[in-house]
């Protein structure tokens, strides 16, 4: 009559309650539990000191790592099947202090034994997530801050596009994107969240689409709508940063204004045909816009409201690096833009580097600062650049 086949093994295998491998464990500094589990599982929550080698690894690398065969050691894994195989698999190979832990680490944790910190990561974003895992400077830690951060995007346009695209692949658990728009045709040779179906469409419902689509962690809060005075303060204060791809001076002065408030980091980027410039506004640790431009330009100087021309890979590029710094940021690694003002040519493919320094007589962030309320500037037309390009090297102290 046919036999269970592990039944069989059990048999020829010592086996120890939870409890009895604690105690034991207690006692002999030198007993190693052996976690035959999948890589996933693992991930998932295991017992602290534990060495984590798969069934399929067991009779390759139990040898590598513990060479005397005397060593005391005791198979885990989730119910006590497979690890009475590698206490087989190993009792063949001539292990002679091998036990299997019964019920494995179900029977631990009923047992009101310690579990290592599991993560909250799912199977499916272990995977997804799987090239951060990897690098030290993340790992499942990193990606759970990630995954925690809220992160406001001013703009669902040529920056915006990627930057969200970026962050959103990333894993940032919540995007909120702000934008009164509908997608325009003449957005398309740059503006890749959105497509040619979605004309007509508002921004950033078209954004929440294709992110969500992307990846569905994310979490995206789409507010169709310009930030004003009235509003950036129900809004700014829940996120951890800004990432400004706001192309207008209103804008740009009312997101400076609440951030220093706010104290929020705000990676600022800006494009002009050939032309980016990104930098970091954190305030109180390096400059904010208005230690670099006290006041918007007259409306006599104010460019004119002729839209703007642009390389449409630009705002990829500047926007992609936005989106690095945010990450950065987030994760609290690296070096970020703080201070530093980079500016990019696309004609040349070049990038040159300004350092910014903080104005104590600044009027937002200074020792006595005189913007105490949000100010709408009106009458600013889309593109400051132009003049901001003229106004550079007078406003930003070069090192
Ligand atoms: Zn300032």
């Amino acid at each position: 009559m046919a036999q269970d086949p592990i039944a069989q093994l059990r048999r020829q295998i010592k086996e120890e309650t939870a409890r009895d491998v604690a105690a034991r464990r207690a006692r002999e500094k030198t007993l190693r539990i052996v976690d035959v589990r999948e890589q996933h599982e693992w991930d998932a929550g295991h017992i602290g000191g534990a060495e984590h080698v798969p069934l399929a690894t067991v009779a390759e690398e139990v040898p590598k790592r513990f060479p005397d065969k005397t060593a005391p050691l005791v198979m885990q894994c989730r119910s006590g099947v497979r690890s009475v195989k590698a206490a087989f698999a190993l009792k063949q190979l001539g292990y002679t202090n091998v036990s299997s832990m019964a019920g494995g680490i179900v029977a631990w944790e009923e047992a009101g034994l310690p579990i290592e910190e599991p993560s909250r990561l799912s199977t499916e974003q272990l995977q997804r997530y799987s090239r951060h895992l990897l690098i030290p400077q993340v790992g499942i830690e990193g990606q759970q801050k990630l995954l925690d951060s809220k992160v406001l995007l001013i703009g669902a346009g040529g920056l915006g596009s990627p930057a969200a695209y970026y962050l959103a692949a990333a894993g940032v658990g919540t995007l909120a994107i702000i934008d009164s728009d509908v997608v325009d045709r003449t957005n398309l040779q740059r503006q890749i969240l959105h497509d040619t179906s979605r004309i007509g469409m508002p921004k950033v419902e078209s954004a929440r689409q294709t992110l969500t689509r992307l990846n569905p962690d994310v979490k995206v809060i789409a507010y169709r709508d310009r930030l004003t005075a009235a509003n950036i303060d129900d809004i700014l204060p829940f996120y951890d940063l800004v990432v400004d791809g706001a192309d207008n001076f209103p804008t740009r002065y009312l997101v400076n204004d609440a951030s220093v408030k706010h104290h929020k980091p705000v990676v600022h980027g800006s494009i002009f045909r050939f032309e980016g410039q990104i930098t970091v506004f954190k305030p109180f640790e390096g400059p904010c816009y208005r230690c670099l431009f006290h006041e918007p330009p007259p409306p006599e100087l104010a460019p004119s409201c002729e839209e703007a021309g642009v390389l449409g890979v630009l705002p990829g590029i500047i926007g992609s690096l936005q989106a690095n710094e945010a990450l950065k940021l987030l994760l609290g690694i690296g070096e970020p833009l703080v201070g530093r003002f980079l500016l990019f040519d696309a004609l040349d493919t070049s990038f040159r580097e300004v350092k910014l320094h903080r104005d104590p007589k600044c009027p937002a962030c200074g020792d006595n600062p005189t913007i105490t309320e949000y100010i709408d500037y009106e009458g600013f037309c889309a593109s400051p650049q132009e003049w901001l390009r003229e106004h550079t090297t007078i406003a930003s102290p070069a090192d």
